[in-house]
């Protein structure tokens, strides 16, 4: 795998808070799923489905560790999300509550998107998200509910019902902006919202 979120420190966590309050475009919102293993060195925290990432703090920052072929390494750094990468946190725009019903460590809920994003059709990469709100399913067990809220409450997250995750959402904010002109010079979805004002 290309790529990875990682957590970062509460000051930078909070230097990327001031950065959200200036962003024109205001937060994305977005969807996406986790897992919250049950043993393990990531036990009870919530991780990234297929990579080994906690996501132990409310705000993760996207980083392009591509390293993995000799290729790679011949490529210049850069900052994630990059268009002609897979780098970047990713996120869904519409609600992806199947996964927790089907997956038994699954949990689904809202994440804010801001800084560099990328979209392509249904998914967005980001560089910062924050995870908002968790759903929770009324069919899961005892043990999973629990360790759902827990989560939760350790970052600061809301809950809500799994099947409300999309009329939440709207507490948090809002889609892409509609319409951007498809600029093949911009950089992402920042340059594009730019290209708009000139
Ligand atoms: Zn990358």
């Amino acid at each position: 795998m290309t790529t990875s979120p990682i957590t970062i420190t509460v000051e930078q966590a909070a230097r990327a808070w001031e950065s959200r309050l200036h962003d024109p475009i205001g937060p994305i919102v977005g969807f996406r799923n986790w897992r919250i293993f049950r043993t393990g060195p990531a036990a009870r925290e919530l991780s990234s489905p297929y990579l080994p990432v906690s996501w132990a703090e409310p705000v993760m920052r996207a980083e392009c560790r591509r390293w993995c072929s000799p290729e790679d390494l011949l490529r210049e750094p850069h900052a994630a999300p990059h268009p002609d990468c897979r780098c970047g946190i990713r996120a869904y725009r519409t609600p992806t509550g199947d996964f927790s019903q089907v997956d038994y460590r699954g949990v689904s809920g809202i994440v804010t998107l801001w800084g560099r994003i990328e979209i392509d059709r249904g998914e967005m990469r980001a560089e910062l998200a924050r995870v908002e709100a968790l759903g929770v399913y009324r069919r899961w067990n005892r043990r999973q509910q629990d360790a759902v809220r827990e989560v939760a409450s350790k970052l600061g997250a809301d809950i809500v019902d799994l099947h409300d995750l999309d009329m939440a959402a709207a507490d948090y904010g809002g889609p892409p902006p509609p319409a951007l002109p498809a600029d093949p010079r911009a950089r992402g979805i920042r340059d594009r919202f730019a290209a708009l004002f000139t």
